[in-house]
């Protein structure tokens, strides 16, 4: 009887040890640890390492492309151009939506270094530029003043939503606007953004993935 106890214990933990850390690895992270980690990753070097390697990568790919009169290269503009990291920290890395428009409205996000010297690069060589934003229509001038004070002043046009495209994903503005674009006869040759809805969803055969641990918008 005390055997097949034994036996069946033994049984037991062993199936425990075997599934608990599949259960554990499985689990979400405690929230205080993931904001800890996420400010370590921002403020601890890898943050900046990875945005080197990410445009490094994109320039040595760009070396390759002959730039013409309809090559385009769309931007995103939040945490792709311009950095919230500041605010999302400041915030406790919640959304609330009034607070962002208030940060919005001082037009003082700083650009990210590593995006900013990609711009120039392309700017450069001759290649049109687009900033394509999920941002309102109301944020449109405030956008287009932060991004001018932040050096980013040659561009096409700066795209933001229409009151027609509020509802809807991000995905799908962006892929509707590049669609556009494609029509009005630009070649687009890349995609830089921070969300992977910035940079899927076709009419380009190159993306540059900026990082981004504060939030995903699909
Ligand atoms: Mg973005």
């Amino acid at each position: 009887m005390i055997k097949s106890v034994r036996f069946c214990m033994k049984l037991l933990c062993l199936i425990v040890a075997t599934i608990q850390p599949a259960l554990l690895s499985a689990r979400p992270e405690n929230l205080s640890k993931a904001k800890a980690e996420i400010i370590s990753y921002y403020e601890g070097g890898q943050y900046e390492k990875d945005l080197d390697k990410a445009i490094s990568k994109a320039i040595k790919h760009f070396n390759k492309i002959p730039a013409t009169s309809k090559t385009l290269v769309i931007f995103d503009v939040d945490d792709t151009a311009l950095q919230n990291y500041q605010l999302y920290k400041k915030i406790s890395f919640g959304h609330v939506p009034e607070i962002f428009y208030t940060w919005i409205v001082e037009s003082d996000t700083p650009a990210i270094p590593q995006t900013k010297s990609l711009y120039d690069y392309l700017v450069g060589r001759g290649f049109r530029i687009i900033f394509l934003s999920g941002r309102r229509h109301d944020e449109y001038d405030l956008t287009v003043e932060n991004l001018k004070k932040q050096g980013f002043t040659t561009f096409d046009r700066v795209i933001v939503r229409s009151e027609k495209d509020a509802r809807k994903t991000a995905h799908d503005f962006k892929v509707e606007q590049r669609k556009l674009l494609t029509q009005e006869g630009y070649n687009i040759v890349a995609m830089v953004g921070d969300q992977w809805s910035d940079v899927c969803g076709g009419y380009a055969d190159y993306y540059v993935k900026l990082p981004n641990l504060m939030y995903t918008l699909e």
